[in-house]
């Protein structure tokens, strides 16, 4: 190279240097989680039930894929701790409740049933005797 070389290359413009996020940054970012269930934290019912459908998602999309997925949240409540909205694999026991007594319910109302058969058989045997 001689000092009559000229440089034609075009100078780049200088690579502005982009800000690396801060860990604090990044931390705002994600949702927060509830100080006394240690769960993702989420602001009302909607929130909620878009973050469930998204884990949702998730878990039929690996399972596809022929892998499985240990999220088994199935429904989404409120917290009394934090009043946010978290999810849950567990059923809703209430519901539950008001199950088994429904079932309780119908079970007595058959015993009911087959109770007065019984006795209607029985009553019409002695009629006939
Ligand atoms: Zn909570």
């Amino acid at each position: 190279m001689t000092s009559t070389d000229i440089n034609l290359t075009i100078p780049l413009p200088p690579k502005v240097a982009r800000r690396r996020r801060s860990a604090e940054t990044i931390r705002k970012h994600r949702l927060p989680t509830c100080p006394t269930t240690g769960k993702i934290r989420y602001r009302d019912h909607d929130q909620a039930r878009d973050g469930l459908g998204s884990t949702t998602e998730r878990r039929l999309r690996v399972e596809s894929e022929g892998f499985t997925s240990r999220r088994r949240e199935i429904r989404t409540y409120k917290c009394s701790f934090c009043a946010g909205w978290h999810s849950t694999s567990q059923p809703d026991l209430r519901l539950v409740h008001d199950q088994s007594r429904r079932e309780e319910q119908e079970l007595i109302q058959q015993r009911r049933e087959t109770g007065a058969a019984i006795a209607a058989r029985i009553f019409a045997a002695g009629a006939r005797a």
